[in-house]
């Protein structure tokens, strides 16, 4: 934990983010994780993933925009992937979608006006629930975190096509999960992604990954149709465990992993008949999904850097 939380303080350095930005060689490392400039790109790999038997959950790269224009046009181009998706030849399905979004609140601009955020979000879930396209909202900051969960419970009243995500990080996130269930909202389970302080979130990894577990149970047992996003098989191996012990049918959830990371356990998870989506971010705002990825594993960082060298 003490490199990640290194590594997630150094990204916020402006001269370090430049540098990363600009860098000419830092583009064939960011090709790892992100899917392509375009939606066009994107679309592509999707559609691959999905020929192999993945769901796929497609990400528009952004956060935190500076004004209500960006935010504006960051709904443009969700309104745009929406009508791209649907005519796909590989669009359908329902828990599980085939291809469904995934979108931050800060990208719709939460932090800056949280009723227009609210109009933006209500004029895409619209747009997507005439197909139906299932929406996923991601968990950002836990500053962010009342906000998320008031605009999504809102959302759900009126459209069924709209989930959010949930970080075992978080020390609120049991009584969260508690009240999502209640809302029979869904969810996907997470272990968090960024800098939190003691007061409100696990400092210890091994706390973090023990409450994981509990949150992914509870929701598979109880919640509707829950995502466990994690890259960690032995956690993944205690929840085939669970599932196998409560004779929970497998088709009841489904794992989620992020493009480029561990794709021998993702295929290996596909093979054993699992439920297996790919979240695939694309677009040219990477760098704050990016420097997450690399605090998250000290080796893509190695990686990173022999590739500054390596030219
Ligand atoms: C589909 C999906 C959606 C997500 N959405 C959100 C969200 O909305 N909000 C949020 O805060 N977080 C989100 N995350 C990120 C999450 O919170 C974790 O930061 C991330 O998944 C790493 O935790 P882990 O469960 O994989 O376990 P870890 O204990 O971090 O990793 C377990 C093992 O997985 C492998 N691994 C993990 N990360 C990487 C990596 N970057 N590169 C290479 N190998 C790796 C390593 O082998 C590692 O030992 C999401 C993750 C996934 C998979």
């Amino acid at each position: 934990m003490f490199l990640r939380n290194l590594i997630l303080a150094l990204a916020r350095n402006k001269a370090i983010e430049r540098f990363v930005r600009t860098s000419r060689i830092t583009r064939g490392v960011v090709r790892r994780f992100i899917a392509g400039d375009t939606l066009e790109e994107a679309l592509t790999v999707a559609e691959d993933l999905a020929e192999k038997g993945f769901k796929v959950s497609l990400d528009l790269l952004g956060e935190h925009v500076a004004s209500e224009a960006e935010a504006d046009s960051a709904l443009e181009e969700y309104l745009r992937l929406v009508s791209a998706i649907a005519a796909s030849p590989y669009f359908g399905g329902w828990m599980p979608e085939r291809i469904n979004i995934s979108i931050k609140l800060s990208q719709l601009g939460a932090h800056l006006d949280e009723k227009r955020c609210a109009d933006r979000l209500e004029k895409l879930l619209a747009a997507a629930s005439l197909h139906p396209i299932f929406i996923r909202i991601d968990m950002e900051e836990s500053a962010m975190t009342d906000l998320t969960l008031r605009l999504v419970i809102e959302a759900h009243n009126k459209h069924k096509n709209v989930g959010t995500v949930l970080q075992s990080m978080l020390l609120r996130t049991p009584s969260d999960i508690e009240e999502l269930i209640r809302q029979r909202i869904r969810v996907r389970m997470v272990k968090g992604a960024y800098l939190e302080p003691e007061s409100v979130a696990f400092q210890k990894k091994r706390d973090v990954d023990q409450a994981y577990l509990a949150c992914a149970c509870k929701l598979i047992r109880d919640g509707v149709f829950p995502a466990i996003a994690t890259h960690d098989a032995s956690i993944i191996e205690k929840v085939e465990h669970f599932v196998q012990l409560e004779g929970i049918s497998p088709g009841r959830f489904e794992y989620q992993l992020l493009y480029g990371i561990r794709r021998g356990l993702q295929e290996q998870l596909k093979k054993r008949g699992r439920i297996v989506r790919v979240y695939v971010p694309y677009g040219s705002s990477w760098y704050p999904y990016f420097t997450r990825r690399l605090a998250e594993r000290p080796a893509n960082l190695l990686f990173f850097i022999r590739s500054l060298f390596s030219r």
